[in-house]
């Protein structure tokens, strides 16, 4: 802690975005990055707690404190090797992470936590400008044979890990693409596509090897996996969406989130989509977390002619009361930016039904309020008009059709695949399970702790030890 007073004497300082009016004309990220000056200004913040509650909230536990202090002394390369040995992929929780490790901050006690996510970004990103992060090449081979199913973070947090390890290490993907959610579900005006392919070519400088439009279970047997690999650790994601069950579900122009959004991250991506259009429609997103903000900002950009989010649970409160809270992520209003791009927002609202034209196409909702207790209050039926419907309840597990089936592993009792956090096994012994498939619909962060842990797993179970880091 270079700067005893520096939380005293300097005032937070967030990125900030461009202006909405222009940024809702395109797909590319918005986010105005600080100087180096500024960050180094924002690290000397940091006040090195004797109990650094950052580093505990952090999934990851990325040593903060350490990294804030060398921004603070302008070494951005010696911060980016201490970043790196918690986390592989910085430059992904820099852009698209709630930030735990802000929440448990010491210094968010009085709402003026470090600007940690900023910081973590600044520093991987200069790390990459400036030609620092290179394939880290294993020396030795170990002439073990790893498949892994998915490319999502875990997958890939998973995959790098083991190269590294020595392993050769290749990844089944059904997409076409790289990325897992990164790619498909997370639109590219939060996160650029650029950042995958980037580190796809690095691990495969690493000797990781991608087999993209390869569906385990389906054009694959699992089995030819078991045959021909030493370990098989599966990263599918928990993609099975919560559906709603209401009379009119079947209405044309009621979709799932993810189909809309697969859509359009194609459509900048190059690839002609036609398909579900928000373009002049009245859209009601179903779902108030990250997946209806994304629809939300999607929407906004096809030019929708309005936007109405609801959210079955109550309103949360506008603060936190931190002496409850505090160091844990609290429940509390949020408003993501694309929220602030303009969107109507209901709380405490149930679907009824769903109404459709004459032929078949959605026209209107009929909504019902909830009282505390969730039970409908009696006449407070409303309706809404609508063109597009996109359902946004989150997933309940992973799907279990084709690969899962055939392997015919243990669940656990939500219907995710069994394993335990200290080996990862599933109930084959050389089957593995990280991520989303193993722990249910999570965060990018938890996706890489897992695939960086399960790796370790692996590791252990082929060589009866290993060297890298949980
Ligand atoms: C729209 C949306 C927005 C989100 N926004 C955020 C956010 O802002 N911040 C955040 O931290 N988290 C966010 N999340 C959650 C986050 O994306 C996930 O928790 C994370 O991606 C899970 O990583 P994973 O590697 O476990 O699985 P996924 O990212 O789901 O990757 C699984 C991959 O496995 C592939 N796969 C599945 N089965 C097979 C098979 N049988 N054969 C071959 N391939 C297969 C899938 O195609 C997929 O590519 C969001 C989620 C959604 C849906
Ligand atoms: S809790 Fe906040 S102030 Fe304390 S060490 Fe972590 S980042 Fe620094």
């Amino acid at each position: 802690m270079g700067n005893t007073t520096g939380f005293l004497d300097i005032s937070r300082q967030e990125r900030t975005y461009k202006p909405v009016a222009d940024r809702v004309k395109h797909y590319d990220e918005f986010v105005i990055a600080l100087t180096d000056e500024e960050v180094s200004q924002q690290g000397a913040r940091c006040m090195d707690c004797g109990i650094p509650y950052c580093h505990n909230g952090c999934p990851i536990n990325n040593i903060i404190p350490d990294w804030n202090d060398l921004v603070y002394q302008q070494d951005f390369r010696a911060a980016l090797e201490v970043l790196h040995s918690t986390n592989n992929f910085p430059e992904f929780t820099g852009r698209i992470c709630p930030a735990p490790c802000e929440a448990a901050c010491t210094l968010n006690l009085n709402e003026e936590p470090v600007t940690i996510k900023s910081i973590e970004c600044a520093i991987v990103d200069k790390g990459w400008e400036q030609g620092w992060i290179e394939p880290e090449v294993a020396i030795h081979r170990t002439g073990k044979r790893v498949a892994i199913v998915g490319s999502g973070p875990a997958g890939l947090a998973c995959a790098q890990q083991l190269a590294r390890a020595g392993h050769e290490v290749i990844v089944y993907e059904k997409h076409d693409r790289i990325g897992g959610l990164l790619c498909y579900g997370i639109p590219n005006f939060k996160f650029d596509k650029s950042l995958i392919t980037r580190r796809q070519a690095q691990m495969q400088a690493e000797g990781v090897v991608f087999r993209p439009n390869s569906h385990i279970g389906v054009d694959i047997p699992a089995q030819q996996l078991l045959d021909k690999y030493d370990a098989v650790v599966l990263t599918g994601g928990s993609e099975k969406p919560r559906d709603l069950p209401v009379p009119g579900r079947e209405s044309k122009g009621v979709h799932f989130a993810m189909d809309f959004l697969t859509q359009q991250t194609k459509r900048v991506l190059g690839d002609i989509v036609d398909g579900i259009s928000a373009t002049d429609k009245h859209v009601v997103v179903i779902g108030g977390g990250d997946t209806g903000s994304d629809c939300i900002g999607t929407s906004k950009r096809q030019g929708a002619a309005s936007i109405t989010q609801l959210e079955i649970m109550p309103k949360p409160p506008e603060k936190e009361d931190k002496g409850m809270t505090w160091p844990n992520w609290p429940l509390k209003l949020r408003t993501s930016s694309s929220q602030e791009e303009g969107c109507e927002r209901d709380w405490s609202v149930s679907t009824k039904s769903i109404e459709a034209d004459e032929n078949g196409n959605i026209k209107k909702i009929n909504l019902v309020r909830l009282d505390a207790k969730m039970q409908e209050i009696a006449g407070s039926e409303f309706e809404l008009k609508a063109d597009l419907m996109l359902l946004a309840m989150g997933f309940v597990h992973p799907v279990q059709e084709g690969m899962l089936n055939e392997l015919g592993l243990d669940l656990d009792p939500r219907s995710n695949v069994k394993a335990d956090t200290n080996n990862y096994q599933t109930s084959i012994e050389k089957v593995f399970a990280a991520g989303d498939m193993r722990r249910g619909q999570s965060l990018v962060v938890w996706a890489i702790r897992e695939g960086r842990q399960a790796a370790r797993a692996v590791d252990e179970y082929l060589m009866g030890h290993s060297e890298l880091p949980r």
